[in-house]
């Protein structure tokens, strides 16, 4: 199948972008990456009747960094993150990340901010940047705006950002040089979405422990008894075990069943093992 017809406009900047958007009132829709929304297109679920295109923006391309934080422009691509063309908070978590992100012609044009708004609950980002507790630039027609990159996605494919706000950057702490991570995605094939991923991160100069599921049916799920556990001095397998089964427990309204549990369990005992060892 072919998209339906639509206008296309490429704004010189980010106010541009916006003013676009709002004035369009729910008939537009941002173009980054194109990874998923030109399949959608193709596919005709989604018609929008014009396309902003903000994939050559200069100010979504910029990085920033200071002595605590990275900044990434929303326009950073999983390639540039895989190269390294770009500061990385996580002491090596978002390169290897990125790696086993889809395939190699999708990441040169996908994009951190194209992956966060779409909030697939199988991508990778969003947990990722829920375990570094990254917050999350936008811009709309009221200002600008920081949201926690936490609780960004409230479902499947659904986020706190308004219908006329751009994301435009993600602040991300730098875990020191003594933390840790553990990552573990399960998927059917190399490059395939995930059916689980999690991602496990302590740093003890910061007290810092954190555990998220990704593919977890909803938003980024985060592991709270896990997390404390993690980020105590005293960080025994058995007690980690226990505290992920409480956390699967609790997490009810994700209706797992037998085998998505097995491979929820799975995942996060391979990224947690990967911090204490
Ligand atoms: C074959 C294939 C395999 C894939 N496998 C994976 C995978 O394993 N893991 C994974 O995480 N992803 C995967 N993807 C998706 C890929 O990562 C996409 O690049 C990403 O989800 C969307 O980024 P994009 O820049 O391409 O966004 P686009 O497709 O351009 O846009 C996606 C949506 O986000 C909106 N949007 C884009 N940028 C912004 C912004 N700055 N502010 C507000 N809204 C915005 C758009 O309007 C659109 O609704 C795969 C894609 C393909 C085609």
């Amino acid at each position: 199948m072919k998209a339906a017809a639509f206008d296309y406009v490429r704004p010189r900047n980010v106010a541009a972008a916006v003013d676009l958007l709002a004035a369009d009132k729910g008939q537009a829709q941002l173009l980054a990456g194109g990874q998923s929304l030109l399949p959608l297109l193709n596919l005709r679920l989604a018609s929008p009747a014009r396309l902003i295109d903000i994939s050559r923006l200069p100010e979504l391309a910029m990085t920033d960094e200071d002595d605590a934080t990275v900044t990434l422009g929303a326009g950073v691509t999983h390639a540039m993150i895989e190269d390294r063309r770009v500061p990385d908070p996580s002491q090596g978590l978002m390169p290897h990340v990125a790696l086993g992100l889809a395939y190699r012609a999708v990441r040169n044009r996908g994009t951190l901010g194209g992956s966060l708004a779409l909030a697939d609950p199988a991508a990778e980002w969003p947990a990722v940047l829920a375990a570094l507790e990254a917050e999350i630039g936008v811009v709309g027609p009221n200002g600008r705006r920081r949201l926690s990159g936490t609780n960004f996605a409230t479902g499947i494919y659904a986020t706190r950002l308004a219908e006329d706000e751009i994301v435009t950057a993600l602040r991300i702490p730098k875990l020191s040089r003594a933390a840790r991570w553990g990552y573990a995605k399960l998927a059917r094939k190399a490059g395939a979405f995930a059916d689980a991923l999690a991602v496990a991160v302590a740093d003890p100069r910061r007290g810092y422990g954190r555990v998220v599921l990704g593919a977890a049916n909803g938003p980024p799920l985060v592991m709270t008894e896990a997390g404390r556990a993690l980020a105590g001095t005293r960080r025994d397998p058995e007690q980690l075990r226990r505290a992920v089964e409480t956390d699967l427990d609790s997490a009810a309204d994700r209706r797992f069943d037998a085998y998505q549990r097995r491979l929820h369990r799975a995942a996060a005992m391979r990224a947690i093992v990967q911090v204490i060892q």
